[in-house]
């Protein structure tokens, strides 16, 4: 797994930097930022996620996920939430995707449980008698001398623990940018528009938006993350990830960012997620994360101001 940490700067600061920047923009346009919430609780199905030694990563992020959803219906009654799935079923990236890009997502939040892969041990398994010789011609000699044997075996590595959230990684950019190009094309509330995808105008929209979600992206992942450690979890930052799990990210043209709850390898942790307890607490973090995300993100007027089209710019 590819891993690096995404700003060396100290969380409270970084934070405040960037609420400072987005917030300006927000209030520059007079826009409602967070309209529509994309939920998506990971895997389901036959895919099951990652294993616990008793649960099923694809239940804890359905469990999860649920929960965030019932805090947000409650507690912000004016946002659309648009689920990927609300039962144990199966639905392939693409489909999570278009599905998010397709309901006009203003934020994309994933769910997931994270794993340690199993750790690989030598144990010794007994001797061999093994046979060699020396010498040549008449003075070859035959000899044996007892070898030691061992078995691999693989034991869970049960001592990662924490959170993680995940932002698309910064080499993937331009692919984003392809997603956030189609959306803005296809985002056409006036009949009389019809913006052409190979008009540099365009183009430049097109990149200042991917910008934007970027930031916004980490925005959102930093707070989840100060929200998680607020709540007592080892926070292991905000990460980017290259590999194919990943692709959700930079396939969705909003700000998205992906949760890794905790590690099921983890006994404490698999204890911790599958609890009522648990998913409550970290479904409360992810919420307060996204209401300080709105203040941050959202002008004030916003709440009176709602344009049909919350991605075109003037
Ligand atoms: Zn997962």
């Amino acid at each position: 797994m590819v891993l690096r940490s995404c700003s060396k700067l100290p969380g409270i600061l970084f934070c405040a930097i960037i609420c400072f920047f987005i917030s300006a923009t927000a209030t520059a346009q007079g826009k409602n930022t967070v309209r529509t919430i994309i939920l998506d609780a990971g895997h389901g199905g036959i895919k099951t996620g990652t294993k616990g030694t008793f649960s099923l990563e694809k239940n804890v992020c359905l469990g999860i996920t649920l929960k965030l959803g019932k805090m947000l219906q409650k507690e912000m009654p004016d946002v659309k939430l648009v689920y990927i799935r609300t039962t144990d079923v199966h639905v392939d990236n693409r489909a999570r995707a278009e599905l998010a890009n397709a309901s006009k997502g203003d934020l994309y939040v994933a769910i997931h449980a994270n794993a340690m892969p199993k750790l690989e041990q030598k144990k010794f398994a007994g001797y061999k008698t093994e046979v060699y010789y020396t010498g040549t011609g008449k003075n070859k000699k035959k000899h044996t001398r007892k070898v030691k044997q061992y078995k691999i075996h693989y034991i869970n590595n049960v001592t990662a623990k924490g959170t993680e959230t995940y932002i698309w990684a910064a080499d993937r950019t331009e692919a984003k940018g392809d997603f956030v190009e189609e959306r803005l094309s296809e985002d056409t509330d006036s009949t009389d528009y019809k913006p052409d995808i190979n008009d540099p105008t365009f183009k430049a929209k097109s990149l200042l938006w991917t910008k934007r979600y970027f930031d916004k992206s980490l925005l959102l992942a930093s707070i989840v993350e100060e929200e998680l450690k607020k709540g007592g979890r080892l926070s292991r930052g905000v990460k980017q990830r290259n590999e194919e799990g990943i692709w959700i990210l930079q396939a969705t043209a909003m700000p998205s960012i992906l949760v890794e709850s905790g590690f099921l390898s983890n006994p404490q942790e698999e204890k911790y997620l599958n609890s009522q307890n648990g998913q409550t607490e970290v479904a409360r973090a992810v919420f307060n994360a996204i209401k300080r995300y709105r203040t941050a993100t959202e002008p004030r007027s916003a709440a009176v101001s709602h344009p049909t089209n919350p991605h075109k710019t003037k």
